[in-house]
């Protein structure tokens, strides 16, 4: 009767614990009517943020670039991208021929973790002496003579109030960087004072956000490009808007080809988002609550503490993964590279998942069909990301009439039956995409699942590489002041 007892309580455990999955499942849920709901609230809140500043939580920022690169550009110039887990410098050579980015080179290190949370000058001296040492270093090697003045495109990648297409002032951080005396003041200006400090002949050409690098670049590559999202350490998004639509900068855009508006989609929020107790307590527990919730549902900082936390749910609840560890008590310790490696897990028992529930977060002997319910709880997070992220994407064509509802006005086609749609490219990058194939491949197959499969053949995901340090040089040299 020992043994009935003791079993009978295993039972009982390893229900309580599939009933934590069960809730989560069921909270997660984004069956296509509500990724539809999801998709017009993204078109209907675009709207309201081109209306008014402040009329929604999508900030809506004109970036002041109306001018994407042509292929046309020529020189060399550089780039400094800082807004995620690594900075980096680049120097871009251009040919002034069609794709024809003859080279580039490349400095990347991690921002160090004390100066994400520092001065402004602290963190802009390290970027100016970095930026410096490998200036000397690139004319050094390649023997080359300064002549003009250096270009710089810097790709800061935060909400940023442009004044200019190379000035603007920080609105408020995100990511976990939180540098205060920063918050308000003009990016550019900051750090053209640091090259100056350390003595650099460098002009800050253009102040980017790392959407419209990406964008610049994916457009020099293919003039169907209309727009361009991340999904890395952060997500956001931005497209090419006509000059009309934009009612709250009436004035602003010079050209007819409209301007490249940066929507900081991360702040993005509806009541149709499928919304769990583990992100309220994650944003709860966040530097910026109530701020970038639909960031908190998508981007890689995020995703692995939501598994994180629920994991220690399910330890407290059910005893399956024996006693609670003190590990699941740490804020990000399960990074989104890891809940990948225990998604993608193919061996037959799930060695992966154990070496990484034993190493990381000090669970050791979890049986196979434990590891099993991790790799569902990964599988949910996930695939909620990725298709409210599809949503996000679907919910810009829509706004810009790119979702194939409105073709009657670009024609049938010769057989009547068939909307002619126009080749529609958008531009992705990010580890979370390029590097966590379950993510990309729920993404994709949202896609398609809402435009239908008339529609989606003419939508088109291209990935591009290094968009937020090339597109910067691109863009640098297309507003250069020698050109
Ligand atoms: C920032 C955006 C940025 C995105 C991707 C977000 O947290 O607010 O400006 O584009 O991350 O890096
Ligand atoms: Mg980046």
């Amino acid at each position: 009767s020992v043994m009935v007892g003791r079993s009978v309580r295993r039972r009982r455990r390893w229900r309580r614990a599939v009933g934590v999955l069960e809730e989560l499942d069921e909270g997660c849920a984004t069956p296509i009517g509500r990724l539809r709901q999801v998709v017009d609230a993204m078109a209907v809140e675009m709207h309201a943020g081109l209306a008014s500043e402040g009329g929604s939580k999508l900030k809506m920022l004109l970036t002041h670039v109306c001018n994407l690169p042509t292929g046309k550009e020529k020189g060399t110039y550089y780039a400094l991208d800082l807004g995620g887990t690594n900075f980096r410098v680049l120097r871009v050579q251009l040919g002034g021929q069609r794709s024809a980015i003859i080279g580039h080179d490349l400095d990347r290190q991690p921002i160090p973790q004390n100066l994400m949370t520092s001065t402004s000058e602290e963190l802009f001296d390290f970027i100016a002496t970095s930026l410096k040492n490998f200036v000397e270093k690139e004319e050094n090697f390649s023997g080359a003579s300064q002549q003009e003045r250096r270009e710089l495109g810097f790709t800061f990648s935060f909400p940023v109030k442009q004044t200019s297409s190379s000035s603007g002032n920080l609105i408020q951080w995100t990511k976990g960087f939180s540098v205060e005396d920063m918050v308000g003041r003009d990016v550019a200006e900051c750090l053209q004072q640091a090259i100056s400090r350390k003595g650099l002949d460098m002009r800050v050409a253009v102040l980017i956000n790392d959407t419209v690098g990406t964008l610049a670049l994916g457009h020099f590559h293919d003039e169907d490009t209309v727009a361009a999202v991340i999904f890395g350490t952060g997500t956001n998004a931005c497209y090419l808007e006509r000059a009309d639509a934009i009612i709250k900068g009436q004035g602003l855009v010079t050209t007819s080809g409209g301007m490249v508006v940066n929507m900081e989609w991360g702040n993005f929020w509806s009541s149709h988002l499928p919304r769990t107790s583990y992100d309220m307590d994650l944003d709860v527990d966040s530097p910026n609550p109530n701020d970038q919730g639909f960031e908190k549902m998508i981007s890689g900082m995020y995703l692995g503490d939501i598994v994180r936390r629920v994991i220690l749910r399910m330890s407290q609840d059910s005893d399956v993964f024996g006693p609670v560890s003190s590990k699941l008590h740490v804020p990000f310790i399960l990074r989104t590279p890891l809940i990948a490696a225990m998604h993608e897990d193919d061996s037959a028992n799930l060695s992966e998942v154990a070496r990484i529930l034993n190493n990381t977060l000090e669970i050791p002997n979890v049986t196979l069909n434990v590891r099993k319910l991790v790799v569902k709880i990964c599988d949910v997070v996930t695939r909620r990301a990725a298709r409210l992220a599809a949503a996000g994407i679907v919910g810009i064509l829509k706004k810009i009439g790119r979702d194939g509802s409105g073709g009657i006005a670009s024609g049938k086609t010769k057989g009547g039956s068939q909307y002619k749609m126009r080749r529609t490219v958008v531009a992705i990058e990010g580890g979370l995409y390029t590097n966590y194939r379950m993510f990309r491949e729920y993404l994709n197959e949202a896609i398609g699942q809402i435009l239908g499969e008339d529609v989606a053949p003419h939508v088109i995901i291209k990935v591009t590489e290094d968009g937020s340090g090339i597109g910067a040089a691109l863009l640098a040299a297309s507003h250069s002041s020698t050109l």
